[in-house]
């Protein structure tokens, strides 16, 4: 670079460094009117929150955000993540309260490994976000934590318990229910791996990789892909590079921390190398004794419970809360410590307020042998955020039309048997087994009886550009899952087949950077079990509606299937076809309609809304739409949307392309993004 670009650019940094700085500054400033206001909301007794001030706070922002020309789905992250760190704080300024002046003191806390280890900064984030001063002690095995914080030599204990890569770690669970410990705290850390060493290397010379048994589970694919590379344990992340750092070998690495590679002055050779995009882990913080609890703050139980050999206890247990209308976070059974029969089973209750678990304690002590409360604590747990605040508010300009009065038919259905529903091939499918409709959690939407949602996005992904400029506008505009065809049915076998798992894993890419659940088709029953591990919902498409070798092994998936129906299929062959995944174990299936061959010519299929009220005297399944495989023209897809959900339909499925003529299969069906969003607008209503 010559030197007058060279100094250029050093100014342009110089520039962007004084910004950063005042936002810092700004967001310190926000912070401490947050706690002006929780001061006068302790004086007043008020809650701490507020959902119609956030809400409306949301789409103020995204409404600025846009006359700024920023992007609003941006800015409406940022915001929330700022309103959930403003709510975390007041909420430990009521706790703090109840606790009086003795927070003043240092705490004396323990962590596992070194500092810069992912345990040492979840310690730090979450004594900061509590305002309290503490000295902070390295400790090399999770068990020496649980037991000082047992024996009162230590204030706090901070242990990671859950990873959503490699699952809970039963180490922990077996310290929490050995040791006289409880839990006072959680916070969901995001880990962020690195491959670090010395200096540069190619990723196919490294001969060992160095770090936690945990983390390099987490990685192990990369692993696996660096040909030679042995994996081996070391006490913490921060001590793998720490050891890389003082070794003399340049082809051995470890997997740690960007702030841990920092510290040790280590390259880094690769960033976010863990299986899944997503690599969060839920710490909590252990203590002596338990902390007061109070009615303003979201709360979390975790219990430890025992049914004295009767597992089916648990099923009563479980019942009973839910009752309550609390619901259920992690389970997991552990051996009994001393009874070899038995199990134990700690579970997470996020409860509706503090009272009502004080009252529900004492009925589950009348069921159970045996119940420990180990915490009641601040729910904090950020998996449970609400995503749909955030889609809706992301699109002020959506104002929703008049809710229409809607006349609840539900109770006119004839019942099972005068339809002759004994008589159908059909039964787990049939309202006969099940009456209650069927709720389908796809991702972070939820699909069946009241909930709705719209599908949209390109018939195939074609390219990363492609699929994340639709991803966005499916975002923007308030849609609830993106579709993408990888693996394509074409009726020509010289057409574009489509980008297979590279696709794949484009889509997969869109839906974590817009929030968005996935689903795309699948052909070949070889690919049910990889594709149901990347996406959040398969479709069989109409082609491979009787395709039973691929619904047998659909139906043995633990993932939503999408089943269109065939292009010659009644409405009986369908929910037979149905019945098939549900056979084999997998009851979360969406019947999709999308057009039957008739004698009619003007469209590409002919559309039968009719399915629908059809469909819902017979069976429990959510039952969508699909108006662009129906017509094929991209013209008459926004009324029969409106059309679709008017007639009862759970949602549409419609293709959108950014630029249509050029797209690689059904260009002429797809919707531009001004009738996407005019579509968007109109089907509002009905949502
Ligand atoms: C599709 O949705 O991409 C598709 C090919 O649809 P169908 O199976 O209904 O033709
Ligand atoms: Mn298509």
């Amino acid at each position: 670079m010559s030197e007058r670009a060279q100094s250029k650019l050093e100014a342009k940094r110089e520039l962007l460094d004084q910004i950063d700085s005042n936002i810092l500054e700004l967001l310190a400033q926000r912070f401490l009117r947050v706690k002006e206001v929780a001061e006068i909301k302790l004086d007043s007794g008020e809650a701490i929150r507020n959902p119609n001030r956030e809400h409306e706070m949301l789409r103020r922002l995204s409404l600025e955000a846009k006359e700024l020309g920023l992007s609003d789905l941006y800015v409406t992250k940022l915001y929330q993540r700022i309103l959930e760190e403003s709510v975390k704080i007041q909420e430990y300024q009521v706790l703090a309260q109840l606790k009086g002046k003795q927070t003043l003191a240092i705490k004396k806390v323990g962590y596992q490994g070194i500092e810069s280890s992912y345990s040492s900064m979840a310690c730090n984030e979450f004594f900061d976000l509590r305002g309290e001063a503490t000295s902070q002690v390295g400790y090399s095995s999770f068990a020496a934590i649980a037991e000082d914080v047992a024996k009162g030599n230590l204030d706090y204990g901070v242990l990671p318990i859950e990873n959503n890569i490699t699952g809970p770690l039963n180490e922990v669970y077996d310290l929490l229910i050995r040791n006289q410990v409880a839990i006072v705290g959680e916070l969901e850390y995001h880990v962020k791996h690195c491959l670090v060493a010395k200096k540069q290397i190619d990723l196919q010379s490294v001969e060992r990789v160095y770090s936690h048994p945990q983390a390099l589970m987490q990685c192990s694919d990369l692993i696996g892909l660096m040909g030679k590379a042995q994996p081996i344990d070391a006490n913490d992340t921060a001590d793998s590079a720490k050891q890389i750092a003082a070794s003399d070998r340049d082809y051995d690495v470890a997997i740690a921390s960007e702030e841990a590679a920092l510290r040790y002055n280590l390259e880094i050779l690769k960033k976010n190398i863990a299986n899944k995009s997503n690599n969060n882990t839920r710490f909590v913080v252990i203590a002596k004794n338990q902390e007061l609890g109070d009615d303003r703050v979201r709360t979390k139980v975790s219990l430890q419970v025992s049914t004295g050999g009767d597992s089916n206890l648990l099923l009563d247990v479980l019942a009973m809360v839910r009752s309550k209308g609390f619901s259920l976070g992690t389970l997991v059974s552990r051996p009994h410590p001393h009874k070899n029969q038995e199990t134990v089973y700690l579970l997470d209750l996020r409860v509706t307020n503090h009272s009502t678990w004080l009252k529900t304690l004492d009925e589950l002590r009348s069921m159970l042998p045996y119940v420990r409360v180990l915490g009641a604590y601040p729910d904090h747990e950020e998996k449970h955020l609400n995503l749909n605040t955030l889609s809706k508010a992301e699109e002020p300009a959506l104002q929703p039309a008049e809710k229409s009065q809607k006349i609840d038919y539900k109770n006119t259905l004839p019942c099972p048997k005068e339809l002759g529903l004994d008589k159908k091939p059909y039964k787990l499918s049939s309202r006969i087994s099940k009456q209650e409709p069927t709720v389908l959690q796809i991702g972070n939407c939820k699909l069946g009886g009241q909930h709705k949602a719209i599908i949209a996005g390109p018939c195939s992904v074609e390219s990363r550009q492609q699929i994340m400029d639709v991803a966005a506008q499916v975002a923007r505009l308030g849609g609830g899952i993106l579709r993408g065809g990888c693996f394509k049915p074409r009726t020509s076998p010289y057409a574009f087949q489509g980008l297979g798992y590279e696709g794949l894993q484009l889509l997969r890419e869109a839906g974590d950077r817009y929030n968005l659940p996935i689903v795309t088709e699948v052909m070949h029953p070889e690919d049910i079990k990889p594709v149901a591990e990347l996406a959040d919902m398969i479709q069989v498409g109409a082609r491979n509606m009787q395709n039973f070798s691929l619904l047998k092994e659909a139906g043995k998936v633990d993932c939503p299937i999408m089943l269109k129906r065939g292009l010659m299929a009644s409405i009986d062959e369908w929910l037979s076809a149905a019945e098939y995944l549900l056979a084999h174990g997998n009851g979360q299936v969406l019947l999709c309609e999308r057009g039957i061959r008739t004698f009619e010519t003007a469209t590409r299929n002919t559309l039968d809304l009719s399915a629908v009220p059809v469909l819902k005297e017979r069976t429990h399944l959510p039952v969508i739409i699909d108006p662009s495989h129906a017509s094929g023209t991209w013209r008459y897809i926004p009324d029969l949307s409106i059309a679709s959900m008017a007639v009862g339909a759970h949602g549409i499925m419609v293709e959108v392309h950014p630029e249509p003529e050029k797209a690689l299969s059904d260009g002429p069906q797809a919707l531009v993004y001004p009738i996407f969003e005019d579509l968007m607008r109109n089907v509002q209503q009905y949502l």
